[in-house]
């Protein structure tokens, strides 16, 4: 009777202990399900981004919360400046996407593998010295690390760098085919929207300055005339051309004239604020949009434009110095004429400040008129 009382209650406990491992194993695969669906959904949001801004802030948004990290940066090879160069011209906020790190070159990432090995994902404890390109600024009590390389076509675009408060989190005997994962949908989702966004930039650009072309300036003309219109303030628009440019080309030849242009809209740039649009109209002719500002602020910074340009000769290949002016014919949007279609109030603002430009051209150049 004893020993049959006894097997039974061993019984009852055998099978409570196996309910409670059976419990934990159910509560494990359903936290791991989570984690799954979780990381579908952010699959889905990355591949999903529509711009470069919006797909870094999704991964510095939602990775961190998902995977449980205390870090999260990403490092990406820019050998020449153009990703970040473009991106500003793009009007990325590089404030709000402060884990994002720019490397001029692949070496400083932390990747390198052994010759004719495949680059792995890194995991180690935090080293302050090892890591301190990966974590520029690392949260207090960083404890371990995983580097996962960024790969397209077996070439290093980028690193992205995780990081716990948990030494046990990334150690190097664990196993990477999770991160590598996730690094390679982040790489294509990085490649992707990167050459998305540099077609857009060239669609946009001029190549032989740098500045808007005249596609995207009427464009942004535009936008800016039913901005202006809707918040009330007054738009100017300025026409610039090079004085007797043609003789610049013929005496020094097509290349030092091309060095003249690109000059010139350097020196017009750095007379403007941030919130101003350059743009090459073709030739010789630059036109530029004033936000904000009447006619006579417009005619101000025409000013300066023209002094840059004359009061400092431009040097040119073959050693000379060249004096170059350019004048300018100043135009202002301050009757905002509600009851006409923007593109044509577009077009007579730009024909206004042309017609400004002549006068500039008949009065004897190197100076500016403002329309009427
Ligand atoms: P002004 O405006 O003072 O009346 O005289 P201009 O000599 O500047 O007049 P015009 O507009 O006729 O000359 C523009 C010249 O610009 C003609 C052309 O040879 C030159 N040009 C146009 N596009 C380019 C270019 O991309 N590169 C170079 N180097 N020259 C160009
Ligand atoms: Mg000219």
């Amino acid at each position: 009777m004893y020993e049959r009382g006894a097997s039974v209650r061993e019984l009852i406990a055998e099978n409570d202990a196996l309910r409670r491992q059976l419990a934990s194993l159910l509560d494990q695969a359903e936290s791991n399900h989570a984690i799954m669906m979780r990381h579908q959904a952010f699959d889905l949001e990355i591949v999903g981004a529509g711009s470069f801004q919006e797909l870094v802030a999704t991964i510095f948004r939602l990775l961190p919360a998902i995977s449980d990290l205390d870090a999260v940066t990403l490092a990406l090879v820019d050998a020449d400046a153009d990703i970040h160069t473009v991106m500003q011209k793009l009007g990325v906020d590089f404030d709000a996407l402060s884990g994002l790190i720019f490397h001029d070159s692949a070496a400083t990432l932390g990747h390198d593998a052994p010759p004719g090995q495949a680059l792995k994902p890194r995991l180690s404890p935090y080293d302050p010295a090892v890591h301190r390109h990966a974590f520029p600024h690392p949260p207090a009590g960083l404890a371990s690390v995983a580097l996962v390389p960024l790969l397209r076509n077996k070439r290093l675009i980028g690193s992205l760098n995780l990081g716990s408060r948990d030494p046990a989190r990334f150690t190097p005997l664990l196993g990477t085919d999770f991160v590598e994962h996730m690094g390679s949908i982040i790489a294509i989702c990085l490649e992707n929207t990167i050459s998305n966004e540099m077609l857009k930039y060239i669609g946009l650009t001029d190549s032989l300055t740098g500045v808007y072309n005249r596609r995207y300036m009427d464009r942004r003309l535009v936008e800016e005339i039913a901005r202006a219109r809707r918040q009330s303030y007054r738009l100017s628009c300025m026409y610039i051309d090079i004085d007797h440019f043609k003789q610049v080309n013929d005496a020094h030849g097509h290349q030092a004239g091309d060095d003249v242009l690109r000059e010139v809209a350097a020196r017009i740039k750095a007379e403007l604020r941030i919130s101003d649009a350059l743009g090459r109209f073709g030739g010789d002719e630059f036109v530029v949009l004033l936000i904000d500002a009447d006619v006579g602020s417009a005619s101000m910074v025409a000013q300066r434009i023209r002094a840059s340009v004359a009061n400092a000769p431009f040097s040119l290949p073959d050693g000379e110095w060249l004096s170059v002016s350019v004048s300018i014919g100043v135009a202002t949007l301050d009757d905002f004429q509600r009851d006409h279609a923007i593109e044509g109030v577009a077009q007579h603002l730009v024909a206004q400040a042309d017609q400004a430009l002549y006068q500039a051209k008949e009065n004897g150049r190197n100076q500016i008129v403002a329309a009427p």
